[in-house]
């Protein structure tokens, strides 16, 4: 808490005056000095370079670095402000407000404001040194991973084996490809000549996981999904590992901002159960990418109010079915009710659909879930 103590003294530089209506063209004390107070990280004992911070800041405009995250402005003010639900705390009613002009935020409701520093700390629950760390890491491979998504999404269709995977897998649908922004890494060294191509350095590629220490691409011939911040990648080939991710966390739950807003949610473990399910029109799903949610995930399922279905695979050593029921218990404790939905033995959902399954079999698994 100490760097975070300090960070939020010089953030609070003025609030020493008296306060005035927020973000009016005088500063909200929340909303920075305009004085070039050094930040002052680890009690006070070290300083950071101003000016460095300062470039991190232009670099990532507060509102890009939300929205990266899955914030969504709700309603408009003036001045090019926007509100929006509070990431931070548990909202129900817009109180979040951001200013992209300064790129600084006040929440209402939990009270906490700053710069995108300051929401990264807090966001991540991390000290000011880490949430440089994380800022610094989401600046440089942000554009090169669009960069390497673009290029597997353009390679998907050239190649009828990555296609074929797919329609094996249930995935047909153009509009799911769209939706999903699937693509495909071909390998043979194809992604590491088009980045070097487009400026890149190989350190960044090595750096980023592309690239192997020894300059080969990472994946090869795998399917591709784009996840915040990461990129899964899934083998056709049988002798490889079939799961891969970029060095890194594997972000919050997948497509979260859709699922969010639905007063059930349907959890499940695998891209390819998500992709079935959104294709058998189930909008309102999520994927927690294997059994075990990381500690965002698990705040999100959480953030409102909202009935969780987990739907975890019948696999035959039962292990997906004791993760989804410690995962229950943990919700419940949380107040969020929770159901165990019961595949056939040995199915996940991707391979109910697959082996004929329809949505309206599904819909009745679903109504007949346990508590
Ligand atoms: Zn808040």
């Amino acid at each position: 808490m100490g760097a975070t103590a300090t960070v939020e003294r010089v953030v609070l530089g003025e609030g020493r005056s008296p306060r005035r209506a927020l973000f009016a063209d005088t500063h909200h004390p929340c909303l920075g000095s305009g004085r070039a107070l050094p930040y002052s990280a680890n009690r006070g004992k070290k300083s950071v370079n101003r000016q460095a911070l300062d470039e991190l800041k232009q670099q990532i405009p507060l509102l890009d670095y939300l929205q990266a995250q899955d914030w969504q402005p709700v309603r408009p003010l003036s001045g090019g402000r926007w509100m929006g639900l509070c990431p931070l705390h548990s909202d129900h009613k817009p109180s979040f407000l951001v200013d992209p002009g300064k790129s600084l935020f006040y929440c209402y409701g939990c009270g906490r404001g700053g710069d995108v520093i300051r929401f990264a700390e807090i966001y991540h629950d991390v000290k000011f040194p880490q949430a440089l760390a994380l800022l610094r890491q989401w600046r440089g491979l942000a554009p090169l991973l669009q960069q390497a998504t673009d290029f597997y999404r353009m390679q998907l269709h050239r190649h009828g084996e990555a296609v074929a995977y797919l329609h094996q897998r249930g995935v047909r649908s153009p509009e799911l490809i769209e939706h999903m922004r699937i693509g495909y890494a071909p390998g043979g060294g194809c992604m590491r000549a088009w980045l070097l191509q487009s400026g890149y350095p190989l350190s960044a590629l090595r750096q980023a996981g592309l690239v192997t220490s020894l300059g080969y691409d990472a994946y090869v011939h795998r399917i591709v999904f784009p996840l915040e911040g990461n990129l899964y990648g899934r083998s056709l080939s049988p002798s490889a590992p079939p799961h891969r991710f970029l060095p890194g966390a594997k972000g919050g739950l997948y497509a979260w901002a859709q699922a969010q807003s639905y007063p059930e949610v349907i959890l499940v473990e695998g891209l390819f159960d998500y992709a079935v399910l959104w294709q058998a029109g189930f909008h309102n799903v999520t994927c927690s990418l294997g059994t075990h949610l990381n500690a965002r995930q698990f705040r999100q399922l959480c953030d409102g109010p909202r009935a969780v279905c987990l739907t975890f695979d019948a696999d035959g050593n039962g292990s997906g079915q004791h993760a989804a029921q410690c995962l229950s218990r943990s919700l419940r404790e949380r107040g969020i009710p929770t159901r165990l939905v019961s595949l056939p033995e040995g199915h996940d959902p991707n391979s109910f659909f697959v082996g004929g399954g329809t949505a309206h079999e599904f819909q009745r698994l679903l109504e007949r879930a346990c508590l």
